[in-house]
């Protein structure tokens, strides 16, 4: 399956012209980016809305925020940190902001009666993390009821997989959910230690090193073992050298910027036919 990733509803209409067959990976920091102030239910619920609409019965992946970072937004008024990669970011803010994170919540949970939408929590490192997480969900579908909202109580829940804890324990938060993706933006950079955002780290920052790949190898298992799918939405999917591996490797869906969906689909026609090489093994 190739999917597309979107940074706003804008977008939509370049995954329908490349014919994305979903969206993988909808970053929803744009309306937190945006803004002054904290979007409103209502603004986000009109942004997935619009989205899971248009996209027709084709699943949408919204992520949760994944602000901190690189991506800082003022009225958070997140502390400085020495290391703010490593530091109060994506989940962790949700997690520690209840109300934050029950505002989105209930705008994406009343998205889902409107199409395929599927939740995505970033930078997940625990199981613990997970739990909480789906008790948010519970208790948001639980006031979605006594107000008489509609919703989908189906609605897929995933993680993303892109710190080497979350491989490392990926049998375990595999039991948790519905599905796995893989950042490989920052699983790259947690998994090297280095930066992404450093400009002379040159061959250092190396996605095809094995240990990525290992780890995704590592990731597929696991996510396969519990009979769940598992994708890639960080820049490597789009790699078409790598094209080859990632089916061998059992990858089952690829998220990819629109423009390249007609040059991964035409890679994927011509390499089902060969035989495949798992890059993996050969360090
Ligand atoms: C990733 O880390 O690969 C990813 C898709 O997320 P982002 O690039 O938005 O951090
Ligand atoms: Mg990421």
């Amino acid at each position: 399956m190739v999917y597309c990733n979107i940074g706003s509803p804008k977008d939509v209409h370049s995954v329908q012209a490349d014919d994305g067959q979903g969206i993988g990976l909808f970053r929803s920091e744009f309306l937190y980016l945006a803004t002054n102030d904290y979007p409103s239910e209502e603004e986000q619920f009109k942004a997935y809305e619009e989205v899971a609409t248009a996209m027709n019965g084709k699943r949408v992946v919204i992520r949760t925020l994944d602000i901190g970072a690189d991506k800082q937004v003022e009225y958070f008024n997140l502390q400085k940190e020495e290391n703010p990669a490593m530091g109060v970011r994506a989940i962790r803010i949700c997690l520690n902001r209840p109300e934050v994170f029950r505002t989105q919540l209930r705008a994406l949970y009343r998205a889902s009666a409107f199409g395929k939408v599927a939740i995505m929590f970033p930078m997940i490192t625990s199981v613990w993390e997970v739990k909480e997480c789906k008790w948010a969900c519970k208790a948001v579908m639980a006031e979605l009821d006594a107000e008489g909202i509609p919703y989908n109580k189906d609605t897929e829940l995933g993680i993303m997989i892109e710190t080497p804890a979350s491989v490392f324990v990926a049998d375990a938060l595999a039991k948790e959910v519905d599905f796995f993706s893989v950042g490989t933006n920052d699983l790259t950079q947690y998994t090297l230690a280095c930066d992404r955002q450093a400009n002379d780290l040159g061959k250092f920052f190396d996605p095809h090193h094995p240990a990525v790949l290992r780890a995704l190898k590592i990731a597929a298992d696991a996510a396969h073992a519990a009979g769940i799918w598992i994708g890639i939405c960080g820049e490597l999917g789009a790699d078409l050298s790598l094209l080859e591996t990632f089916l061998a490797i059992g990858i089952d869906e690829l998220s990819v910027s629109p423009s390249s969906v007609l040059p991964l689909r035409a890679e994927i026609r011509k390499s089902i036919a060969k035989t495949c090489t798992l890059k993996m093994l050969e360090c």
